[in-house]
């Protein structure tokens, strides 16, 4: 989805939420939406989500709000809470463990620490920094 689209969608949510409860404001869906992806830094602001609703200048979609609007949609639309949360594994991505095509495992993509390597991989050990690929010999089992 483009960002365009990425705002209208973004203000349809807020005014059919808007439509079936007159309390909703543009606080909570910059709750709801940071709840969604677990945002570090908190809530988005109601200013935040009304400049990006609005279109204003300089105030984009992020990804993470990309995400979260996605997320928010499917729970909307049905799903639970942790379905919406899943992510396909994207292509090329390596998983430390021996898993059937089609599996669905729980973890963030990271980027190998080897320079050039660029392979993406789900690590086992959240302190693990090199691929499968690269990880010295002597450690391998
Ligand atoms: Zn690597």
């Amino acid at each position: 989805m483009d960002q365009e689209e990425l705002r209208q969608l973004l203000a349809e949510m807020y005014a059919e939420h808007k439509e079936l409860d007159p309390g909703y404001s543009y606080a909570k869906v910059g709750r709801d939406l940071a709840k969604m992806i677990g945002r570090q830094e908190g809530p988005y602001t109601k200013g935040y989500i009304y400049a990006v609703c609005k279109g204003q200048k300089g105030y984009p979609v992020s990804p993470e709000l990309a995400d979260g609007l996605r997320r928010l949609g499917a729970v909307q639309d049905g799903m639970t809470e942790f379905q919406a949360k899943l992510q396909a594994v994207p292509s090329g991505v390596l998983s430390m463990y021996e898993v059937p095509s089609g599996a669905v495992i729980m973890g963030q993509a990271r980027l190998c620490a080897t320079t050039g390597c660029g392979l993406r991989f789900v690590s086992d050990n959240p302190r693990r920094r090199f691929c499968p690929k690269c990880r010295p010999a002597r450690i391998r089992t």
